[in-house]
């Protein structure tokens, strides 16, 4: 079996999942280049508690976690299978570090089905998630991470949803493509420590512009199990797609071990051609 790559989606506003653009190309890219996994494991920024948990169940639900968007976003479903034997293979790679296994509290987020809709549209792979401990260090998270590697070998593709940069206090409708001065010199750090030094991307937390960038670290953790997995791979990272949106947001996406596929630049769709106002809590 090929060593299956891994990937971070900087995923943005809940209404990717409906919308096409260069970004929801670029992750439909990335799907269809990807040889097909036996399973899907996601950190998605959305699923942050105080545990570290994976979901078991064999029948994830749907959920949808944010509220002031259209109807159309809350009837979507994306409804893939679990697989709740890979339990005890996590459980046994990350030991002594305990997951706990979900039966019944969590499913399939936005930060997960956004994305996933998009590069596995028949949504025929099981897909697990594995929550972001809120009360560990950076470190744990990279460690974890990097426990995780030998997924990789076994055709489990492990992703991370999130955001590198993400300040919903300080979006701007009136930059609805573009990002503010601090977001892009954090962004452009985040991106310098991907491509040359992965498992040090937690040293970006003495970055000068860390505070505005990561007000919050839900959407930054997933990148830092992507990093600690390539870290400890030392497989190749690469830009899947970026920019940013709405000032604050960066849309950021990196693939581990593989070459990022051609996005489609032109022809575009606007990212949010009549979409509403970026959610204050749930983007
Ligand atoms: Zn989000």
């Amino acid at each position: 079996m090929p060593v299956t790559p891994a990937a971070f989606f900087g995923h943005g506003n809940p209404m990717n999942a409906l919308e096409s653009n260069r970004y929801t190309e670029a992750w439909r890219a990335f799907g269809r280049a990807v040889p097909r996994p036996r399973a899907i494991l996601v950190v998605s920024a959305h699923w942050y508690v105080q545990a570290t948990a994976l979901t078991a169940m064999p029948r994830p639900r749907t959920i949808h976690d944010f509220y002031g968007f259209p109807r159309e976003l809350f009837e979507v479903r994306y409804e893939p299978p679990g697989l709740p034997e890979l339990y005890d293979e996590v459980a046994d790679l990350v030991h002594p570090t305990w997951v706990g296994a979900d039966l019944d509290s969590w499913g399939i987020d936005h930060g997960t089905w956004s994305v996933l809709r998009h590069a596995f549209p028949d949504a025929d792979v099981p897909v697990v998630q594995l929550s972001i401990n809120a009360l560990k260090s950076f470190d744990y998270h990279l460690q974890l991470g990097a426990a995780l590697a030998p997924l990789r070998e076994s055709g489990v593709l492990v992703v991370g949803s999130g955001n590198v940069v993400h300040n919903l206090g300080g979006v701007s409708r009136a930059l609805p493509d573009a990002g503010f001065d601090w977001a892009q010199r954090f962004d452009e750090a985040a991106k310098e420590c991907m491509l040359t030094d992965p498992a040090g991307a937690c040293r970006l937390d003495g970055h000068r512009d860390f505070d505005l960038a990561v007000p919050t670290p839900d959407h930054f953790l997933p990148l830092l199990y992507v990093a600690g997995m390539a870290g400890a791979t030392g497989a190749d990272v690469d830009v899947l797609v970026d920019g940013y949106t709405y000032g604050s947001v960066s849309m950021t996406a990196y693939t581990v071990g593989m070459a990022a596929p051609e996005p489609s630049g032109s022809g575009m769709a606007p990212l949010l051609p009549e979409g509403p106002p970026p959610d204050g809590a749930n983007m």
